[in-house]
């Protein structure tokens, strides 16, 4: 087993890469993820920014929930890791 950790950041640090293709706002969604099943706000997720792209792991068991990788004029979004991304439109966003 490996002792290297890496440092995170919160969920919110995805925001600015996100909102390229989620009109809105992810980091005040709800996601579930797929190992433990834990609900919980996508800016609690613990996002790793060191990669070549972006990945958020589940702030309970670790589980990667989210893979975001821009290449050239593509965009690749893995979201294997979530059961559910629970968005509610009831709330106000900007654009
Ligand atoms: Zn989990």
């Amino acid at each position: 087993m490996s002792s290297h950790t890496y440092d995170y950041l919160d969920g919110n640090a995805a925001a600015g890469e996100l909102s390229a293709i989620f009109a809105m706002d992810v980091t005040i969604a709800e996601s579930q993820c797929a190992h433990c099943g834990a609900i919980k706000r996508f800016a609690e997720a613990h996002v790793y920014m060191q990669a070549p792209g972006v990945v958020a792991r589940c702030a309970v068991c670790e589980h990667v929930l989210l893979r975001f990788v821009k290449a050239r004029q593509r965009v690749f979004l893995d979201l294997r890791g979530m059961t559910c991304l629970i968005l509610d439109t009831s709330q106000p966003h900007e654009c």
